[in-house]
This record gives C-alpha cells, sequence and structure tokens, in this order.
C-alpha cells in the first residue's frame, strides 16, 4: 500500500450489528473492524468506514448509521465522526489524517445492491484508496462490495485476510484427513454443501435435522421427525458420490428422541435409530455417535463445522453439539486439530458450549461462509485478486 499518510481510505467494513431497545446488543462485529481501522488511522490515513445497515427502501432515520457511530468510537476508544450523503464532499474535506469517520449507510442509494456504475463513482469520490474487510459481505457483488475495487486501488483488510486464511487452511489447502460436520435444520438448504464436501472431505458427518433426511434414504423409519422424505433420492446421490471420492459419511446410530418438542420433556429417551417409534421425533443424536464422532476427530488435523447437531436451542437437545464441540477446542489447544467454523447458529452453539474462542477461527459471516463452503467463488473477495 505504500505511503498513505494524508489518503482518504474507504474501508468496506460490517457494520449491520443487532439492536435491542436502541443500543447494539452484539458488538463482535465492530470489534472486528478494530486491526484495519486502528492500522490505517495509525498509518496517517483519513479512514472513511463504508457500510450497509439493514434492509432499508431509502434513506429513513431506522436504518441511519448515526445511531451506531457513538458506539463505534466507545469500542473504537477514539473519537469518530459522521458524514451524511448530504454535504459528504465538504465533511470528508474536513477531516484530518488520522481522523476515523463512519459514512451513512451504502444502502440509502438505490445503485448500491445493482452495483450501479453511478453508485460506484459517487462513493469512489470520496477516496483515494479502496480495502474491502467485510468478508460477511463479499458474496454479493454491490457497490462497495465489488464494483468499488475496479475504480480505485484496492487492497483486502486484516479481517478480510484473516478470514481468507483460515478458509484457506480449512478448505483450501488443509492437512489431511480433513472432517466436516454439518448440521442443522434442513438438507435442502445445505445441498450445494454436501456436494462440494464429499470432493473435499475424508469424513463428512451429518447431523442435526439433515440427518434424518439421509437415515430415511437409508430405509430408516423417523417418526414425526423432521425430514425431507422428496429429498431421499438426493441423499442417495451424495452417498454415491461420496463413495466414489472416498469420503466416508458419518450418520448417528443412535438418537435422542421425545414425543413433543419441549424442554426436558417427560417422553425423553435415548435409542437406537432402529427404535425410533411413529409418534417420535429425533431431536439430537445419541451418545454413543457422538463419541464415535469424538474418536474420528482425535484421527483428524483439519475441521470444518457448519449447521449444529440437534436442536440445540432446547435442553437438553444441544448435548450432542456441546460435547462434540468441546472435544474439537481441546483438540484444538492441544494443537492437534486446525478447526474452523461458521454459520449463525453454529456461532450461538459454539459460544452456549463456551469454546468459539478456542477455535482456531469461527466465522461470523452467514451467507458468504456457507457459499464459500459451497466452493463458489465470491465477488468481492476475486475482485480484489485481479
Ligand atoms: P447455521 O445457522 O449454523 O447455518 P442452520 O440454520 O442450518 O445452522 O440450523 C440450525 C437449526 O437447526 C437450529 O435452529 C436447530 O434447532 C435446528 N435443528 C438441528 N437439529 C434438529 C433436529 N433434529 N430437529 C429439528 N431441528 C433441528
Ligand atoms: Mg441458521
Amino acid at each position: 500500500m505504500g505511503d498513505i499518510s494524508g489518503k482518504r481510505v474507504l474501508v468496506r467494513e460490517d457494520l449491520n450489528v443487532p439492536m435491542a431497545d436502541g443500543q447494539v446488543s452484539d458488538d463482535t462485529r465492530l470489534r472486528a473492524t478494530l486491526p484495519t481501522v486502528t492500522e490505517l488511522a495509525d498509518r496517517g490515513a483519513i479512514v472513511l468506514i463504508l457500510a450497509h445497515f439493514g434492509r432499508p427502501k431509502g434513506p429513513s432515520a431506522e436504518f441511519s448509521l448515526h445511531q451506531i457511530v457513538a458506539p463505534y468510537a466507545a469500542v473504537l476508544g477514539r473519537p469518530v465522526h459522521y458524514v451524511d450523503w448530504e454535504g459528504d464532499a465538504a465533511a470528508v474535506a474536513k477531516l484530518q489524517p488520522g481522523d476515523v469517520a463512519i459514512v451513512e449507510n451504502t444502502r440509502f442509494f438505490g445503485g448500491e445492491e445493482k452495483n450501479d456504475p453511478a453508485t460506484v463513482a459517487r462513493f469512489a469520490s470520496l477516496g483515494d484508496l479502496y480495502v474491502n474487510d467485510a468478508f460477511s459481505a463479499a458474496h454479493r457483488a454491490h457497490a462497495s462490495t465489488e464494483g468499488l475495487a475496479h475504480v480505485l486501488p484496492a487492497f483486502a483488510g486484516r479481517e478480510m485476510e484473516a478470514e481468507l486464511d483460515a478458509l484457506d487452511k480449512a478448505l483450501g489447502n488443509p492437512e489431511h484427513p480433513v472432517a466436516a460436520v454439518v448440521g442443522g435444520a434442513k438438507v435442502s438448504t445445505k445441498l450445494d454443501v454436501l456436494k462440494h464436501l464429499v470432493d473435499k472431505v475424508d469424513h463428512l458427518i451429518i447431523g442435526g435435522g439433515m440427518a434424518n433426511t439421509f437415515l430415511a434414504a437409508r430405509g430408516v423409519n423417523v417418526g414425526k421427525s423432521l425430514c425431507e422424505h422428496d429429498l431421499t433420492g438426493t441423499a442417495d446421490e451424495i452417498f454415491a458420490a461420496a463413495e466414489a471420492a472416498n469420503c466416508t459419511i458419518h450418520l448417528p446410530y443412535d438418537v435422542v428422541v421425545s414425543k413433543e418438542f419441549a424442554a426436558n420433556p417427560p417422553s425423553l429417551r435415548t435409542c437406537n435409530v432402529h427404535e425410533v417409534a411413529a409418534d417420535e421425533m429425533i431431536l439430537d443424536i445419541g451418545p454413543a455417535a457422538t463419541e464415535a464422532l469424538a474418536d474420528v476427530l482425535k484421527n483428524c488435523r483439519t475441521l470444518v463445522w457448519n449447521g449444529p447437531l440437534g436442536a440445540f436451542e432446547t435442553p437438553p437437545f444441544d448435548t450432542a453439539t456441546v460435547a462434540l464441540a468441546r472435544t474439537a477446542a481441546a483438540l484444538t489447544s492441544e494443537g492437534s486439530l486446525v478447526s474452523v467454523a461458521g454459520g449463525g447458529d453454529t456461532v450461538a452453539a459454539l459460544n452456549q458450549a463456551g469454546v468459539a474462542d478456542q477455535f482456531t477461527f469461527v466465522s461470523t459471516a452467514g451467507g458468504a461462509f456457507l457459499e464459500w463452503m459451497e466452493g463458489k467463488e465470491l465477488p468481492g473477495v476475486a475482485a480484489l485478486s485481479r
């Protein structure tokens, strides 16, 4: 990047934090911006943070990034300026080297999501350089995530670099054997993930509601479990592809079931997958399966994880997820496993298990993480590596 002192740097960050009663309820995304923003400011740049916030239909107070300025200043530990799209050029002209400003919601322009050249030019007029630090928005070819990289000298930010590096270690150039855990509610939302993974990993561990569809394809009666019976043919195709690719698919052989979906239900029991009654549903994988999966991880060098193994929000159906997450965390701490996890509910489950900070890398990027697991090229990343 060279000498950037006095240069206006447009930094695309992810400031799309959850709010409750007008307060930021989780500042993880704000903290993730700190390495890039402080480094640029310390190098004397005028740091102009570009970000979207929510899904506005046009300018509105509800979706204004003005409400993030004070919480962001508190996290950054420095003053943060605000640049509105009215009078933006004059506001930027007043900033000094080392200053940090949040520029108003990029989605106040209809052209942002259309990657409209006029909007790209409008954004570009404020800066001399472009840094993309928002991996979580990189699956979208928008003006601020992709278009700007074509019109200004473009660089990856520190968080973006860390994320790409971790993902490369997990699936790009991983140490084998590699295990993938894919769980969650439905097969239909993760078909492309499963198809891509069978070619990449040595062990594919299927849990959660999606395991039920695979069990049904194997002729197991899953009772009234969440199950996509119309996708058993697709499950068969994935079994065949895995066999051809020498990938072992792991399905549970014992499960935790109950007649009603409630916390600690009276009908709770653990059984073999072949003993699920017609009026029961599978809500977690069982202890024997969990122990077998722990042994798989002990023999692996790399783990990539998306999706909980059970309905983890409702006790005790978080048991398998918490246990396997703790095994993965311990193996990571011992240095025998590189562990990368992502997905909204997955991150929540790892936090519930208290082990998120022991994983090698936990991605907070929902959609972008899944598209990366599908093997797709992310437009925001591709534009940087031109
Ligand atoms: P992520 O957000 O990490 O990508 P998903 O959204 O795909 O994960 O899946 C998470 C959801 O899957 C959770 O709400 C969880 O309750 C649900 N789930 C997991 N196992 C089961 C199951 N056996 N039956 C019903 N729902 C399940
Ligand atoms: Mg989810």
